[in-house]
């Protein structure tokens, strides 16, 4: 028999429909909800169980949640690092332009949220690629230096020096011209938030204070 999987591909969360592709990621942040949460998220099950959907699974996911409801981004997010899944990542959202270019929603935006390890993991500068199809671009940094990054995002063998990496992709990605680029850092790990916040700064990026999620409520 085929397996079935339930997990949510296409949710809800504020104004946005959030896209869950991957489960996969090269870190194992010591804040990282998905386990604490039991790959639950606010009532959506996003564990994929190492079935990750199709483009085509994803397009019509997305689709059937669009109708719903209005709604102002699109977000690549997880449980997981979307770009682990860089050609169905671009594939949708060039997808979701497409729809733009017909006025097939009224406007919104698509945002990456990301650890900022694309590069490193699909072994190539990602950011024109991205530039194309994506607006707004979040990286988690989390960390003012490497050594407090490694403790913090507990990055997995081929990554421990991925640090320099995350900056040079938040530098990269601020070059190439996206609508927003938006650093941020989760609160109460023992990271210098306002080290981090003037680093983004210097990058030339936004910052983001994320808030340290325990107990989901
Ligand atoms: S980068 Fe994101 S998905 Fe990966 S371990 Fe950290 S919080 Fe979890």
């Amino acid at each position: 028999m085929v397996k079935q999987n339930t997990a949510k591909i296409a949710y809800r969360f504020g104004d946005g429909v959030y896209l869950n592709i991957t489960n996969r990621c090269p870190n194992l942040c010591a804040f990282c909800i998905k386990t604490k949460w039991h790959m639950d998220f606010h009532g959506n099950n996003l564990n994929l169980e190492g079935l990750e959907p199709t483009a085509g699974e994803v397009v019509a996911a997305l689709e059937e949640e669009l109708k719903k409801a209005p709604f102002k981004e699109v977000v690549f997010c997880g449980y997981g690092e979307p770009t682990m899944r860089l050609e169905t990542l671009l594939f949708v959202a060039q997808t979701l332009k497409g729809w733009m270019a017909q006025a097939k929603y009224p406007p919104f935006k698509i945002r990456l949220n990301t650890n900022g390890l694309g590069n490193l993991i699909n072994r190539k500068d990602i950011v024109p690629e991205l530039r194309r199809v994506v607006d707004v671009v979040n990286i988690s940094l989390n960390a003012e230096n490497e050594t407090v990054w490694r403790s913090i995002v507990r990055p997995a063998e081929g990554y421990e020096n991925g640090y320099e990496s995350v900056r040079a992709f938040i530098r990269a990605c601020v070059a190439a011209g996206f609508e927003k680029v938006v650093v941020s850092c989760v609160d109460q790990t023992g990271a210098d938030n306002q080290a981090v916040e003037k680093i983004a700064s210097q990058d030339g990026a936004q910052f983001y204070l994320r808030s340290f999620l325990d107990a989901q409520n």
